[in-house]
């Protein structure tokens, strides 16, 4: 602030009507470098003083001609500017003496006097207004801080000054406040644990001490604070200076925010799914009950490892892993983020388990990071399995049904097709089932069923295909396998079953047609001749294969 009015030549305003001394003061100040304005009224002194380019002194007679003396026109300028004033007197007079002192003014000097005495007056005056304005800038500060400001007495501990700030938080005038202490506002302290907070202050063994507390308005009301008190020294002695913020809004947010994490952390204990966190480095930073339950690592386990080396199924998904990790380090892409897989992981008892994963990216602190929910979808994959099963499989015996073996046909005509590999069809009815039912009761007869059913089962290969084409009639498709193979196999079961003993029941026999792929066949015709086949066998007396050889 200085510096700005140093740069410039100081003005003077000289108001007096003795033309010879003002000429004399004018002189004296040009010559130590003041610009100088002369006038001998004081209205004009007033208007000077009050228009757009006012001095930075003015050095004012007292008796002025015309209307207004020196004391009024000062009281004048006084009201709109903050000007100093030195007034020039042509004695000093007791009565003077009070006059001046009614004005706040910066002092006198007798006309006449030599021109040190004049200057050092203007000198000292133009200082200390910039030093009272400066000290009223750093008042206005305080007094304008928004934050809570006050001085307090370090014996009495009465407040000297609180802010407006304070003031206006708290309810409380000034005049209020000079008569109370830091203890009014302070529910939570007694003179003596006051004292002794602030002692380290006081023996000067600190130089700052900060504290949270609350502060209680003059309506009662109570507000959570900081306070940060100093000592200052004032006048010779120390006062104490707190400056306090008000947490207020801080305490809310905190409280919020707090209010957040438990409700996160609620989710996150009682989720069924397990929610897992990767840090930038590929090591778990989160890992919840969920997940404990899933994979059976505790969180001590996991937290700060690499996960991945602990779940993936294998070798090689660990590999992709890798390769996947390394292009999300960068950029948060990959192929699973943000989808919704299905795969493999594994347990730490090293079985296998079917999860589904939805994977996210969050940035943090300039990397990538992943939060992953996982779910374990075993039952429903076994469920899933088990119904398919059912969807495919005849309930009583468990071989598969006729509209799977019919699908299955389907694509081994074209795979025959594409290929020319040759396949075989063997078409196969229980002799006499109404009789054994008849005989021995249904459940015999079902007995019948499974047990010959279990007999092919275990005798056929991995790809062949036995299905229930309906009652007591099978049919089993054989891939890669030409007619004269298929007809060795059949005649194999016929004897095998004509051997069986089937408990209950004794000995029961089938009847067989036995059928080769042909080019141009159909489902329908294949299975066609493979029945008719199989009636000749009933025709020719039973319990015997018949087939027909391929066309060449
Ligand atoms: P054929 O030697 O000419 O084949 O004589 P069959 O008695 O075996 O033939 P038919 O078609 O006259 O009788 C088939 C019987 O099979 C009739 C039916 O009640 C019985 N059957 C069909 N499905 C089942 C089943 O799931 N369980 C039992 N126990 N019997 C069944
Ligand atoms: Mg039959
Ligand atoms: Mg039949």
């Amino acid at each position: 602030m200085s510096n700005t009015s140093i740069q410039k030549k100081k003005k003077i305003l000289v108001v007096e009507d003795s033309r010879l001394t003002s000429q004399v003061i004018t002189d004296i100040l040009n010559e130590y470098g003041y610009a100088v304005e002369a006038t001998a009224a004081g209205e004009k002194a007033v208007q000077k003083a009050c228009g757009s380019n006012p001095p930075d002194l003015i050095l004012m007679d007292i008796e002025l001609q015309g209307e207004m003396n020196g004391i009024d026109a000062a009281n004048r300028i006084l009201r709109f500017r903050d000007i100093p004033i030195v007034f020039l007197t042509a004695n000093t007079s007791g009565e003077i003496f009070e006059k001046i002192k009614s004005v706040k003014g910066y002092g006198f000097v007798e006309k006449g006097t030599d021109k040190y005495a004049l200057l050092s007056t203007v000198e000292m005056a133009l200082k200390l207004h910039e030093a009272n304005r400066e000290a009223n800038f750093y008042k206005q500060v305080v007094e304008n801080s928004l934050n809570e400001i006050y001085v307090f007495h370090p014996e009495t501990l009465k407040f000297i000054m609180v802010n407006r700030g304070a003031r206006e938080n708290l309810g409380y005038t000034m005049a209020e406040l000079a008569n109370m202490t830091p203890l009014d506002l302070k529910p939570e302290f007694k003179t003596e644990n006051f004292k002794k907070l602030i002692g380290p202050l006081t023996e000067g063994k600190q130089e700052k001490i900060k504290f949270n507390t609350v502060h209680r308005r003059k309506d009662g009301s109570l507000y959570p604070v900081e306070v940060h008190l100093q000592q200052h020294t004032h006048s010779g002695g120390n006062v104490y200076v707190a400056v306090v913020f008000d947490l207020t809004e801080i305490k809310e947010m905190e409280e919020e925010l707090q209010s957040r994490e438990e409700q996160l952390k609620n989710i996150t204990r009682t989720a069924w799914d397990a929610i897992i966190m990767i840090d930038e480095k590929g090591r778990t930073s989160f890992w919840n009950p969920a997940a404990e339950k899933l994979f059976g690592y505790r969180r001590e386990e996991v937290i700060g490892k690499e996960l991945h080396r602990l779940l993936v199924p294998h070798e090689e998904a660990y590999r992709q892993y890798k390769e996947a990790f390394q292009r999300f380090q960068f950029s948060g892409k990959g192929n699973v983020i943000g989808k919704t897989v299905e795969m493999k992981a594994r347990h730490k008892n090293g079985g296998l388990l079917d999860v589904e994963l939805s994977i996210n990216a969050l940035q943090h602190k300039g990397g990538w990071q992943a939060v992953a929910v996982v779910r374990d979808i075993s039952q429903r994959k076994r469920l899933e399995e088990e119904l398919r099963l059912l969807s495919v499989t005849d309930a009583l015996t468990s071989v598969y049904n006729r509209r799977y073996f019919t699908q299955k046909l389907e694509e081994e005509i074209e795979r025959a097709k594409r290929s020319g590999s040759k396949f075989s069809l063997i078409m196969l009815d229980i002799d006499r089932f109404k009789s054994i039912n008849d005989r021995f009761g249904h459940n015999a007869g079902d007995c019948v069923l499974k047990n010959m059913t279990e007999m092919i089962k275990n005798r056929i290969r991995k790809i062949d295909c036995l299905a229930r084409w309906g009652g007591e009639e099978f049919v089993i498709l054989l891939p890669d396998t030409p007619v004269e193979k298929a007809v060795i196999l059949a005649e194999e079961l016929r004897q095998n079953l004509s051997q069986m003993d089937i408990p209950g029941v004794g000995r029961v026999t089938a009847s067989f047609g036995v059928a080769g792929f042909r080019p141009g066949d159909t489902v329908d015709t294949l299975v066609q001749r493979a029945d008719d086949l199989m009636y000749e066998a009933k025709a020719a007396g039973r319990n015997c294969v018949r087939y027909r050889e391929e066309c060449k």
